[in-house]
């Protein structure tokens, strides 16, 4: 493809970074690697330290200094991936945007043939898709399997179990992601939603160059949780349905347990299975309450519109 000489695309890589003293000096070495590769863009390097508690925010003020297309913001505590991500597309500047993960697992040399891609003009969105997930066991990936296909069956939008957020995103896309300010965020639909044409590339996932994964099993749980509660009110329905359920075979019972009554038998029946009825009863109402409590959470937070994150150092600003 002719590259033309006049102007340069700028392309920002918007990279969450949480606790990755380990990594971030081997990343933003990879993307000088790939700058000579690909004379034809430039890259801005944009990290976002997601309140690191090692030596990530001093490596990478170290790495701002030296290298002026290193930008960085640092959040004041750990928000989260999500929250990072967000801070990215608020203070990028690049004609293009990609969100990378900072442990290498996304290759970075990927990022030739999205921008290739996008470049048609076809797209306003090259996506990876992984076609290989290395080191995740067999518990997660049978979960992960599971979680997506129930999100996918009770929510309107499609989710790959296999998408992840390796993206390039035109300014167009950038500008519409930045005007999503819900505070549930989950980083998947809200892709779905925005809407934009999307080419899905498939790509081997990388082992992590260094250090350890930053999720654990109660981040994904509630992660997950955020996922269905931000997109499906099927919950709600069920509940709905599930109350109809059980009024109906209460009242069955009921007519049971008269015709017992009146036949005279064993009383002690009668007993248990009023007991029964109580504990089935009260544990619907248990869940339904929790399951309520969980869309009522979301409009708590949503409703106080605290801001998504908060800066405490950045060179951008
Ligand atoms: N990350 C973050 N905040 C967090 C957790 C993770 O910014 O609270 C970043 C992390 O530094 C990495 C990316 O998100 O760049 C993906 O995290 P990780 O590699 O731990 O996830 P995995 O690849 O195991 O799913
Ligand atoms: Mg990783």
């Amino acid at each position: 493809m002719p590259r033309s000489k006049a102007k340069k695309d700028l392309i920002s890589l918007i990279v969450p970074c949480y606790n990755e003293e380990a990594t971030v000096e081997l990343f933003v070495d990879a993307i000088d690697q790939l700058q000579k590769e690909m004379d034809y863009v430039n890259f801005e390097i944009l990290l976002v330290d997601d309140g690191s508690k090692d030596r990530t925010l001093e490596i990478i003020r170290d790495l701002a200094k030296k290298k002026n297309y290193v930008k960085y913001i640092s959040f004041a505590k750990n928000f989260g991936k999500e929250y990072a991500m967000i801070a990215g597309f608020d203070a990028c500047s690049g004609d293009y945007a990609a969100a990378i993960d900072a442990d290498l697992q996304h290759p970075p040399v990927l990022l030739k043939e999205m921008y290739d891609i996008i470049k048609t003009g076809e797209y306003d969105c090259v996506a990876a898709k992984s076609i290989k997930r290395q080191n995740y066991s067999f518990v997660r990936k049978f979960l992960t399997n599971a979680y997506y296909k129930i999100i996918n069956s009770i929510t309107e939008v499609e989710m790959k179990p296999s998408a992840t957020d390796y993206r390039l995103m035109n300014r167009k896309m950038i500008d519409e992601m930045k005007r999503i300010r819900e505070h549930n965020r989950y980083l998947k639909g809200i892709f779905e939603i925005v809407g934009f044409k999307t080419k899905w590339i498939e790509y081997e996932d990388n082992e992590r160059v260094a250090g350890t994964t930053k999720w654990n099993l109660k981040k994904l749980f509630k992660y997950a949780i955020t996922g269905i509660i931000s997109f499906s009110q099927f919950p709600l329905m069920f509940l709905l349905y599930l109350g109809i359920f059980f009024a109906f075979v209460t009242c069955v019972l009921l007519v049971l347990l008269l015709i017992f009554a009146l036949s005279h038998a064993d009383v002690n029946f009668t007993f248990w299975g009023l007991l029964s009825i109580i504990f089935l009863m009260s544990s619907i109402t248990l869940c339904s309450n929790g399951i309520l409590g969980l869309y009522i959470a979301q409009i708590q937070t949503e409703s106080k519109n605290r801001p998504l994150y908060t800066i405490k150092e950045d060179n951008i600003y």
